[in-house]
């Protein structure tokens, strides 16, 4: 697809053709399976001044956190023996973990499991600490775009530029790691114009993942009450990456499922074959507020079964 019919596809009454198109390749590329992620979220702590992001580091309302290696490593033996077959390590940017730490992490982790991947996505990290952990055993990075605009991007993140972004998401791919992309539905300034670039980077830089979610507005950041991004639009776009990039691994994004669950499930049927689970620990889960979201409390092995009941009834495997 080329730019004008992205755009004109975004906007049309009827969208039907795509989601069929997108969910046909899907179920080629991916069969009937939703890949289960467990998302650990190491520190909250972040130098990064993202205006969207509710841990920003003006948000002095934030109590932040670092969990230590070893219940860095737990948490990771647990959700792998409730059946997790990836890790993903997050955090805000530099946490104060050091290399040698997130090391010592990635290759225990990989001693519990060899075959277990580790995602790691902890903002941009120079390409010496990339590389070493890439030689430690980490398999991919997630380090989301945001948004396509380099204009908006320089007034969302008034302390760095897409440039330096998309550098940093080359390198990732240069070195090896299967690289993660992804942006956000309808950030205030943002067009369907904008979504159609977005779209067409993910292609550009050829990820091997994409998370496509809609910005919600965080209260004590520079865009609370702001409106939040819409459900639609962002069912159309994954089903666009999907049409993009036929092989990609698209989760359908936790702040999805937070303004609608219903669309959620449906997002399945859309091009979307990942689902990523916090197991973050429960007395942190609540810190590692990026955004507005009230996660219940419920433990790794029960939420796994939960979540692959719920995939079951719309037809899909959980693994
Ligand atoms: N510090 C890491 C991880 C960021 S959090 C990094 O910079 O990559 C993970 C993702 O959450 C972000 O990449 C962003 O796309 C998304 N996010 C942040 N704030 C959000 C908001 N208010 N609404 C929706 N998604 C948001």
């Amino acid at each position: 697809m080329k730019r004008k019919e992205i755009i004109e596809a975004l906007q049309a009454e009827d969208f039907t053709k795509y989601y069929e198109k997108a969910n046909e390749i899907c179920l080629r590329t991916k069969g009937d399976v939703v890949s289960l992620r467990a998302i650990i979220e190491f520190s909250n702590i972040c130098n990064r001044q993202c205006a969207y992001c509710g841990l920003n580091v003006d948000n002095e309302k934030v109590e932040r956190y670092m969990m230590t290696e070893e219940e860095i490593v737990s948490t990771a033996k647990e959700a792998i023996e409730a059946g997790y077959r990836t890790i993903i390590l997050q955090s805000g940017e530099n946490t104060g973990i050091t290399l040698e730490q997130l090391l010592n992490v990635v290759g225990s982790i990989k001693a519990i499991d060899k075959d277990v991947a580790i995602t790691i996505s902890a903002g941009e990290l120079n390409e010496e600490w990339l590389k070493a952990l890439k030689e430690k055993g980490a398999d991919r990075y997630l380090l989301k775009h945001e948004t396509a605009d380099p204009i908006l991007y320089k007034k969302l993140h008034p302390d760095s530029s897409l440039g330096e972004r998309i550098k940093a998401l080359k390198t990732i791919k240069q070195l090896g790691l299967e690289t993660g992309s992804g942006f956000m539905i309808g950030l205030p300034g943002a067009t369907v114009e904008t979504t159609a670039d977005d779209l067409l980077l993910l292609k550009e830089l050829g990820c091997h993942m994409a998370g496509i979610g809609p910005f919600i507005a965080s209260p004590d950041t520079p865009l609370k009450g702001r409106k939040d991004g819409d459900v639609e639009l962002t069912k159309r776009a994954v089903a666009i990456a999907r049409i993009l990039l036929p092989d990609a691994n698209l989760p359908v994004t936790t702040s999805l499922g937070v303004l609608n669950g219903e669309e959620r499930k449906k997002a399945f049927s859309c091009g979307a074959n990942v689902l990523m689970r916090k197991v973050t620990p429960e007395e942190y889960k609540d810190k590692y507020s990026i955004y507005p979201a009230k996660i219940p409390p419920t433990n790794i092995e029960k939420d796994r079964k939960d979540i692959i009941e719920m995939l079951k009834e719309i037809g899909k495997k959980g693994e």
